[in-house]
């Protein structure tokens, strides 16, 4: 075993609080984070994992991350395998392995991971006395097929509800058979790969999943944390001054994750993170988080203002994370009770139809963050494609407030690739940010300063589970033109700064998000190979457009459909072609009885508890609301 690691390792556990070392536990658990400690420990899903688990008597959680530049020397030249951060134990020494996964694209990173921890890479080569690899995070229900040969279990859903069933079912059973099928009989929120047969079409495209026990469904549904209200139903009853339902909603024991460790020199280590509502109601049909994770829920204020005056000892910056900050119903208590704490606050994303006066002034008095909005496209009748309900005049307006505010840089998310888009859709990117460059020299005028507007480009890539998921993405040499073109014709406005991505990447991060089983041979090359994916893909003879550039029928069977996510066929098929005839949607309600989607009466309150089954009517007496 190398020194220098753990001396490296140690050397970061001295500047960080809150990391826990548990002896004699009964079930040891690796939590891998498939990337570098320094953005590992800035993922909140990772931090609510350790918590999580740490909290169960029998279990003692450690952290592994993907080794930075200097450790990874080390790692190869001394050959020792990969070690956990807080006791440096080998990971294969651990009965868990569990990855915490976000992003489909560090299914490389978790290949290569266990190839570090000299475990075999394919489940089937595993026996007894090597460690259970289990996957969860946001891609386990995104698309789990790419790197389900390599895993034992994959957790699909919420890890509030799924941490505590897993343990449960590890500590009872005797043998790995027995814990693998106790999980997949629950039917939901769990899904055991090697339990399942794939059977192909002579075309390649997938016919069927057959299970391979009695017992173990055909497809296994997402498991939803019921106790955080429902976001539409607590903002009518606060609207309505419904004042026993809101007590109600309000009074669940609801999750809040948060920071559960301090590291000050991670990214954003600095600073309080904390999760104040999960999912999106506008259902912008690109979107893979707003679709799945429907219905929106939130964390109640009081929480979120509980754990704020908590950490404001150790820090006076908070980051809330969320994908849409300004649909929480008690938004203005938040941020005015945060700014009396003297806080500066940030935030992950600015939904731009929904921007407050009031957060734009937190924002500029905690002077701690760019501001970046997301117009997407320059095109109206795009935004309708999309479902992004917003006019150019209205975009042009929210970016003008901000730069009244004196924060004249600004970043712009844009997308090219977009379904049905064509050259005049380009041109109007172009007008779009020649009128905000135009608003902010204007704004500049009151402060004597010119900013910056600086848009970022990215390739359209369809995800699973969203309306686009039968699309192909943009071809990839057209790809490459198009973003060349917008990029060379944006580069010519002064005060400008554009920034794009690759039509190569666009690419990759499209055959993670949309591949069969078989790409896993792709992803374990490719970690044996340095990340060369080119070469993985000539090694192992697979043709990434097959799952890349293909527009699928409504009648193929989509792989990732394996994992239900509660959103019904009908629902997405409709949205779909409703986006090939730009017509918006309105947005999800989350109300008790909506059923437009479908994953209200399916993954929520089918398994809610009777008592977190929310009812709205103010006349509801509140033992109806706790027997309804
Ligand atoms: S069923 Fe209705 S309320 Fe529930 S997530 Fe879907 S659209 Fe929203």
């Amino acid at each position: 075993m190398s020194k220098r690691i753990v001396e490296s390792y140690k050397r970061k556990l001295d500047t960080e609080e809150g990391y826990l070392t548990k002896h004699g536990a009964r079930l040891r658990i690796a939590l891998c984070y498939p990337n570098t400690h320094a953005v590992g420990m800035a993922n909140l899903g990772l931090h609510t994992m350790y918590e999580l688990f740490n909290k169960i008597p029998e279990v003692s959680c450690e952290r592994v991350f993907l080794p930075d530049e200097f450790e990874m020397r080390e790692y190869e030249k001394s050959r020792t395998p990969l070690l956990s951060l807080e006791t440096q134990t080998p990971v294969k020494n651990f009965d868990v392995v569990a990855f915490s996964i976000s992003f489909e694209t560090d299914y490389l990173n978790m290949a290569r991971m266990l190839q570090m921890s000299q475990i075999p890479v394919w489940s089937k080569d595993r026996n007894h006395f090597h460690p259970l690899v289990v996957m969860g995070g946001a891609a386990s229900f995104l698309n789990p097929e790419p790197i389900a040969d390599f895993t034992d279990i994959i957790a699909v859903g919420e890890g509030e509800i799924l941490a505590f069933q897993l343990v449960d079912a590890i500590v009872e059973n005797e043998t790995k058979e027995e814990i693998l099928l106790s999980l997949a009989r629950i039917g939901r929120g769990f899904y055991v790969p090697s339990l399942y047969d794939v059977i192909y079409n002579d075309d390649k495209t997938v016919f069927d999943y057959v299970p391979k026990e009695t017992g173990v469904p055909k497809r296994v549904g997402r498991a939803l944390a019921a106790a955080n209200p429902k976001e539409g139903t607590l903002r009518r009853a606060i609207k309505r001054g419904e004042t026993e339902v809101v007590e109600f909603l309000m009074n669940q024991d609801t999750f809040a994750p948060s920071t559960a460790v301090w590291s000050p020199k991670a990214e954003m280590g600095d600073r309080l993170l904390i999760e104040i509502s999960r999912g999106c109601s506008q259902g912008c049909r690109f979107c893979w988080a707003g679709y799945n994770y429907y219905p929106p829920r939130v964390v109640p204020a009081r929480d979120i203002l509980a754990k704020a005056s908590e950490w404001r000892g150790k820090t006076n910056k908070i980051g809330l994370v969320s994908t849409a900050v300004c649909d929480h119903p008690e938004i203005s208590t938040i941020l005015s009770e945060l700014r009396k704490m003297e806080y500066r606050i940030s935030v992950s994303s600015l939904r731009l139809d929904q921007i407050s006066e009031e957060l734009l002034d937190a924002l500029v008095e905690s002077n701690d963050q760019q501001i970046a909005v997301a117009p997407e496209t320059g095109s109206d009748r795009l935004r309708r494609v999309i479902n992004k309900n917003l006019t150019n005049d209205e975009i042009v307006d929210i970016c003008g407030a901000v730069f009244d505010r004196g924060m004249l840089t600004i970043k712009l998310y844009l997308m090219v690739g977009l379904p049905t888009e064509t050259y005049e859709d380009l041109e109007e990117m172009i007008v779009l940010v020649e009128r905000i460059k135009d608003r902010m020299l204007e704004a500049g005028k009151k402060f004597g300063r010119a900013g910056k507007i600086i848009p970022s480009l990215n390739g359209l890539v369809p995800k699973p589970n969203t309306p686009f998921q039968w699309d192909a993405v943009c071809d990839e040499k057209e790809l490459k033109n198009r973003l060349k073109w917008v990029s060379k014709n944006l580069a010519k406005i002064p005060n400008v700064e554009v920034r794009a991505m690759s039509a190569r990447i666009a690419h990759e991060q499209a055959l993670f998000s949309s591949g069969d089983r078989t790409i896993a041979k792709v992803i374990e090359a490719a970690a044996r190979l340095k990340g060369n994916l080119n070469d993985a893909l000539r090694e192992t003879g697979i043709d990434a457009a097959f799952h890349t550039s293909r527009n699928r029928s409504y009648e193929e069977f989509l792989p990732w459909t394996i994992v239900d996510s509660g959103l019904s066929f009908e629902f997405l098929k409709t949205e779909h072609e409703k986006s090939q005839a730009a017509l918006s949607s309105k947005p999800c309600p989350a109300v008790e009885k909506c059923t437009t989607c479908g994953v209200c009466p399916t993954t929520w309150l089918a398994d809610a508890p009777i008592g977190l089954v929310q009812l709205q009517s103010l006349r509801t007496p509140r033992v109806s609301l706790v027997n309804a």
